[in-house]
């Protein structure tokens, strides 16, 4: 991989460009999917439920009986489901039509994920700006890329450069950019317990290594 340029005042932020491109995808062990969705909910259901009673909760407890399958159900079904190959967004592109051609940014995306270390929220938002190579995608199919790749067990660095590079991929262009800010519960909640701090990672390509691009665009995500 060639030696990314220098990016302008962005102190704060972590380049994310891996070494070896392999670390970007997400860790999935063989035969991931073979089981069914209502399998894994079985599975996770009773191992949740021995979770709880080593931590000595009483099971039979009204308010705590049904948690293990509501734990396992919205493991699988909701904040991990972008696991699953077969739920990646399909992106339609449309043609550039209206000879558009500067940089569309689509800001403060919200997202919820979580960390893969302690399984506990990251809480942010994703700026997304990319230049049209003659094609355009919905503006709604940016934030369900970003939900996607969001709802795995992640590190911040490697969803950053999902994101980028599927985009790459759908928007058949270099000229793409990805800043992701947030707040990780895993910080604030425990551990160190700093609760005004967040992570700002980016990546760029193309044009927004360019210094008139990157200002353009700092400029629309700071206002
Ligand atoms: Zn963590």
């Amino acid at each position: 991989m060639k030696k990314k340029n220098k990016i302008i005042d962005i102190d704060q932020i972590i380049e994310c460009t891996p070494k070896d491109s392999t670390n970007i995808k997400t860790p999935l062990r063989e035969g991931a999917f073979d089981i069914s969705d209502d399998k894994k909910i079985d599975i996770i259901e009773s191992h949740f439920r021995e979770i709880m009673l080593t931590l000595g909760l009483d099971l039979n407890d009204d308010s705590l009986k049904d948690s293990p399958r509501r734990v396992a159900k919205m493991y699988v079904k909701e904040l991990f489901s972008g696991l699953n190959p077969n739920l990646k967004p399909k992106s339609t592109l449309f043609k550039n039509n209206y000879e558009y051609g500067e940089m569309l940014v689509e800001k403060d995306i919200s997202f919820y994920s979580n960390c893969e270390h302690h399984f506990l929220p990251i809480i942010g938002k994703a700026h997304i700006a990319y230049i049209s190579s003659g094609n355009v995608i919905g503006l709604s199919k940016l934030h369900r890329i970003v939900n996607y790749y969001s709802k795995r067990p992640q590190v911040q660095e490697r969803m950053t450069v999902q994101i980028f590079n599927e985009l790459k991929n759908v928007l058949k262009t270099e000229d793409v950019a990805v800043i992701v800010d947030a707040a990780h519960l895993c910080v604030s909640s425990r551990g160190i317990k700093d609760i005004t701090s967040t992570t700002l990672t980016l990546e760029v390509g193309g044009k927004f290594k360019e210094e008139r691009v990157w200002k353009e665009f700092k400029n629309f995500t700071d206002k």
